[in-house]
């Protein structure tokens, strides 16, 4: 049996066929299912190739090298074609819309994050890579969470302390992110770091270093032998890491739920010690309220505060953000004004 010339030239036929048919689409739908008739799974070639084994190994050989030949060769001539038309049909795409690509485009601006969330992003990378957690609370709190768990109770003259707006149903804007430090020890996961960045609110008069509305950090650490030096050492690297190699001094201060209470300050930025007016004329600049967790705090969450100690540290961040920059007026970040802003 000697089956070659005849189907040699059946595949040559194909071949031919092809070219002519694939050469003459008049669009990408029809080259595409034209195709599909020489290539796909039941063209005439793949049936061809289903059959190779009736032929002896001789046969076999021509067969094969020939038959992928003319794949190859249909394959070839579709995707010359295809170029072509796409090319035809893209040119008639623009020309029916009278698009020109030779104009130049929008510039568009970069932008680039406000530095008050810049800086508070770094601020969290830092933190975390401690070991913090992040955690976040409602910006509506109750007085519980906001004044009584942290060692304030109503009627206790400390609460004049914090310019708080009173909702009508009695809830209030948070005065402060330690209410995230209440609801996380009320959930005695120890031991705990956290940090609880957020904004706040106080019924303030608006100038030059004070808003109604701010952003915090709250900073909550507690194990089973926590110290003083702790709190110190992580504040000290805190200062260094957000605002530079900058003198820092730590201070007495109260505030209801720590106890001993500090005040860390900085050397001001913008007199470098000798006094100004930023500073009023101290030299010096609060940055981080801190302490030792009074023990009634831990009390009101049901934690022993003889097996347990921790620190806590409430960052005024509005005020950080204005240290790095040296900018002096805190309204500047909340305008939304663009000559500033793209000055970080
Ligand atoms: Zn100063």
């Amino acid at each position: 049996m000697n089956n070659e010339p005849e189907i040699i030239s059946e595949i040559n036929k194909i071949s031919e066929d092809a070219e002519k048919l694939l050469n003459s689409s008049n669009n990408l739908d029809e080259l595409e299912s034209r195709f599909r008739n020489f290539a796909g799974k039941k063209s005439k070639i793949a049936a061809i190739l289903h059959n190779i084994h009736l032929y002896s190994a001789e046969e076999k050989k021509i067969i094969g090298s020939k038959s992928n030949e003319v794949k190859n060769r249909i394959e070839n001539i579709y995707n010359s074609k295809k170029d072509e038309l796409s090319i035809a049909e893209r040119g008639r795409f623009l020309s029916g819309r009278g698009i020109d690509l030779t104009i130049p485009g929008n510039y568009i601006e970069i932008r680039h994050k406000h530095p008050i969330t810049a800086v508070l992003e770094e601020a969290s990378d830092f933190f975390t890579s401690m070991g913090f957690e992040i955690v976040e609370g409602p910006e509506i709190e109750t007085t519980y969470y906001n004044f009584d768990a942290l060692n304030i109770p109503a009627e206790h003259p400390a609460r004049d302390v914090w310019d708080t707006f009173y909702l009508l149903n009695g809830m209030v804007p948070r005065t402060h992110t330690s209410s995230v430090q209440a609801r996380t020890l009320e959930k005695k996961q120890l031991p705990l770091r956290v940090i609880a960045p957020g904004r706040c609110y106080r019924y303030e008069a608006v100038d030059a270093t004070h808003l109604f509305m701010f952003n915090q950090m709250e900073g909550l650490f507690v194990d089973k032998n926590v110290k003083l030096s702790d709190l110190k050492g992580i504040l000290e690297e805190t200062v260094r890491h957000l605002l530079g190699a900058r003198k820092t001094r730590f201070r007495p201060a109260f505030y209801p739920f720590v106890e001993p209470g500090l005040d860390l300050d900085i050397e001001c930025v913008f007199c470098g010690g000798k006094g100004c007016g930023v500073c009023k004329n101290t030299g010096w600049i609060e940055v981080i309220p801190c302490g030792m967790v009074h023990p009634n705090v831990f009390k009101y969450a049901d934690i022993d505060p003889k097996e347990y100690k921790g620190f806590a540290f409430g960052m005024g961040f509005d005020r950080i953000v204005m240290l790095k920059y040296n900018i002096n007026d805190l309204r500047l970040l909340y305008q939304g004004n663009l000559d500033i802003l793209k000055q970080f």
